[in-house]
Order: structure tokens, then C-alpha cells, then sequence
């Protein structure tokens, strides 16, 4: 079974995990640094912050940013629970904007005047234009857990050009890895200063209550990434652009293969690559396919093919209780598929998988009376 999403580790991988068994210490050290080094190098930001993963990365923003109870909230209908539940957890109300139909970004145009706080998704890893944002003063905070190695219409996700701090994962589905993780970019020194509290329960050294003599300045948690994780964060991050130039392949290869049933009669839709001049970050390759979605996802099933379905709206989990325009996503998540894509994909796999969706999209009377 090819699953839709999966990582790829090679033996320096392994080996830069095993080193770091040895080093000084196994919480926050050396190689937390230089995965924060890194990501400082490949986003342009002045600052990163690691964190135990992307929602823990994401709650320490909104947490950092220190809401007035109420204030509203607003992030996209289709993402992830915590692009919401982490302004959830700052007291935020959070409500959704729709998502525009070609895209499946959320639509920054809608965002209403009165949200104070914005978590942006580069959904997919298509990157949003934040200058559409109407004006106002607002805190920008960026999901871009799809879109490492993006480029936007401001340059380089992660550089906060339009944005108060974006948020990275290293789950094991995303483009790199680092087992559990996450981070945080900004160009504000006090923010970073926060989050680095927040990240290890508010505590700042305090030397006239004696030696080594810590202090709570801050209510904070343990949100923070230990060395095994930041070893393997760091030797991914080293293949990003090697990941990237695979995915691109094969995007280029499903797109290709697929065009033709775009075509006829818009029995698919293609998913929207970013426009020239910017790059898309290839997380998710998600094809519509209406009507015959879950013919087409049983079919791939059975020929060996993983997929899944990105993603419910927000306003569909009953544990959310979040109300706002949804009805694009709610049609996203009744016609999208996302296909494998990802450096264990070859060639010849996407190929055989595009015969299979071209069979079943081009006789579906086969799938209903199979
Ligand atoms: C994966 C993901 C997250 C959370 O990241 P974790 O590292 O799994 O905690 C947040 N937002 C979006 C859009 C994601 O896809």
C-alpha cells in the first residue's frame, strides 16, 4: 500500500539521531539551535522558536499575542482543528470564512473588519496573498504547516512579511519531518522572547535568588522539542529541496496524466498551482472529483493507493462549535481527494494510479452496479 502521505529517512537521517544520544543533553540543546538556525536561513525571518509540534508551536503564538477575552477570531473553514482551536485556547471567538472554490485557500476578502486575529492557512501549500486582508488593525498569524519551501507573492512562507509570526510542523505527513515538531518564525524580538517563556513554563533565570535560581515571569508549559527530534528536524530540513523537487515531478506528472478527464466535460478538476514567480509548497495534491469521489477512492484503494480527504469544514465537528461560511468547503470535502505524493512515490506508481482513476471516472456505471 502507497499511503497518501508518508516520510522519507535515510541512513544520515538515523545516524544524526544516534548523535544525538550522545550530546550534552537530550532536552532543548545544540541541535534545537541549529534546527531554529536553519529555519531563521531558509525563511529570512530575523527569529524561529522550536516547538514539540505545530499545534504546540501554534497555541504558543495566540497565547503569546495575549488576546482580550471575546475578541473575534477568524481562520479558514477548511483546515485543521488547531489553525481554530488555538485561538479557541487564547479566548478567542473564533468563526470561519469560506474558502474560494478554485483555490480552497480561505478568502481574505471576506475576513470581516471586526476579527482581530487571523490565523491564515496556506492550505495545501498554495500560498495565500495576505495584502488582500481589508485593513485594519489585526494580529496576523500564519498556518503555514503545508507550505515550508514556499514562496508567495511577498517572498519566502516564514518571512512575516504581512504577517506577525507563521507556524511550521514536522509531523510525519508533512514535506519534512522531525518525528513530532514544529516552529515558529517572526521578525519581532519580544515576540520571540515570549514564546521561548511560553515554551518552557514561563521560567527566566533569576541569579540573586542564588545560583541557578529560576522564576515563573509567565504562566507557560513545556512545549519544547528534544534533541532526538531537532536531529532528525535538521537533517530533513537539509532535503527540503530535494523533497521539493520530487513532489514538483510528480505533481507535474498527476496533473499531466489527468488533464485529459479535466477536460472532458470537467469530470475532475486540477488542483491550483501557485501563479509564476512563486512557488507552492506540494504538501497536498487534491483533485476534485464530483459524484464519483468515493468510487474513485475505493477504486485507487484497492489497486493499492492511500488517500484521504482534506479536510471535514471546521463547522462539522461537533466538539468545535464553530459557526461561518463554509459552503465551499462543505463541497471540498464531498469531491476532494488528496493523492500520494511524496518522495517514496515513483513515476511509474502515479502512473498506474491515473489509469485506475481514468477507468473508474470514465465508466462509473462499472462502480455503481460493481
Ligand atoms: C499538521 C497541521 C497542524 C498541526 O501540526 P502538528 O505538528 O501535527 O501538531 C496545524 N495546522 C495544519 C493546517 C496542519 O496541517
Amino acid at each position: 500500500m502507497i499511503p497518501y502521505a508518508q516520510p522519507w529517512l535515510d541512513d544520515d537521517d538515523r545516524a544524526a539521531v544516534a548523535r544525538s544520544l550522545n550530546g550534552p543533553t537530550l532536552t532543548a540543546g545544540p541541535n534545537v539551535e541549529r534546527l531554529e538556525a536553519a529555519l531563521v536561513d531558509l525563511t529570512g525571518a530575523a527569529f524561529a522558536v522550536a516547538f514539540s509540534s505545530g499545534t504546540a508551536a501554534l497555541f504558543a503564538t495566540l497565547q503569546a499575542c495575549e488576546l482580550r477575552p471575546g475578541v473575534r477570531g477568524v481562520t479558514s473553514a477548511l483546515t485543521f482543528a488547531a489553525s481554530a482551536t488555538s485561538m479557541m485556547a487564547a479566548n478567542a471567538q473564533v468563526t470561519t470564512v469560506d474558502v474560494d472554490p478554485r483555490t480552497l485557500n480561505m478568502d481574505l476578502r471576506s475576513v470581516p473588519g471586526d476579527a482581530e486575529v487571523v490565523v491564515a492557512v496556506h492550505y495545501a501549500g498554495l500560498p495565500l496573498d495576505l495584502s488582500e486582508l481589508p485593513g485594519g488593525p489585526r494580529i496576523v498569524i500564519e498556518d503555514a504547516a503545508h507550505a515550508i519551501g514556499a514562496v508567495g507573492p511577498h517572498g519566502r512562507i516564514g518571512n512575516c512579511a504581512r504577517s506577525h509570526a507563521c507556524c511550521f510542523s514536522f509531523h510525519p505527513t508533512k514535506v519534512v519531518t522531525s518525528g513530532e515538531g514544529g516552529a515558529v518564525t517572526t521578525n519581532s524580538q519580544a515576540l520571540a522572547q515570549r514564546l521561548r517563556q511560553i515554551r518552557s513554563h514561563g521560567l527566566e533565570p533569576r541569579p540573586d535568588w542564588g545560583p541557578g535560581a529560576m522564576e515563573v515571569v509567565r504562566p507557560g508549559q513545556n512545549l519544547r522539542m528534544s534533541e532526538l527530534h531537532a536531529a532528525l528536524g535538521v537533517s530533513q530540513l537539509a532535503k527540503l529541496d530535494r523533497f521539493l523537487r520530487h513532489r514538483d515531478l510528480l505533481w507535474e506528472l498527476w496533473s499531466e496524466g489527468l488533464a485529459p478527464l479535466a477536460a472532458a466535460r470537467r469530470r475532475v478538476t486540477l488542483p491550483a498551482d501557485a501563479p509564476a514567480g512563486q512557488r507552492h509548497g506540494r504538501h497536498l495534491y487534491v483533485l476534485r472529483v464530483p459524484a464519483l469521489r468515493d468510487h474513485v477512492r475505493a477504486a485507487l484503494a484497492e489497486a493499492g493507493f492511500g488517500t484521504q480527504v482534506h479536510y471535514p469544514p471546521l463547522t462539522e465537528h461537533r466538539g468545535l462549535r464553530i459557526a461561518g461560511p463554509s459552503a465551499n468547503a462543505w463541497a471540498a470535502w464531498h469531491d476532494a481527494l488528496s493523492l500520494p505524493l511524496h518522495y517514496g512515490v515513483s513515476p511509474s506508481d502515479v502512473e498506474r494510479a491515473v489509469d485506475c482513476i481514468r477507468h473508474r471516472v470514465r465508466s462509473p456505471g462499472h462502480a455503481m452496479y460493481a
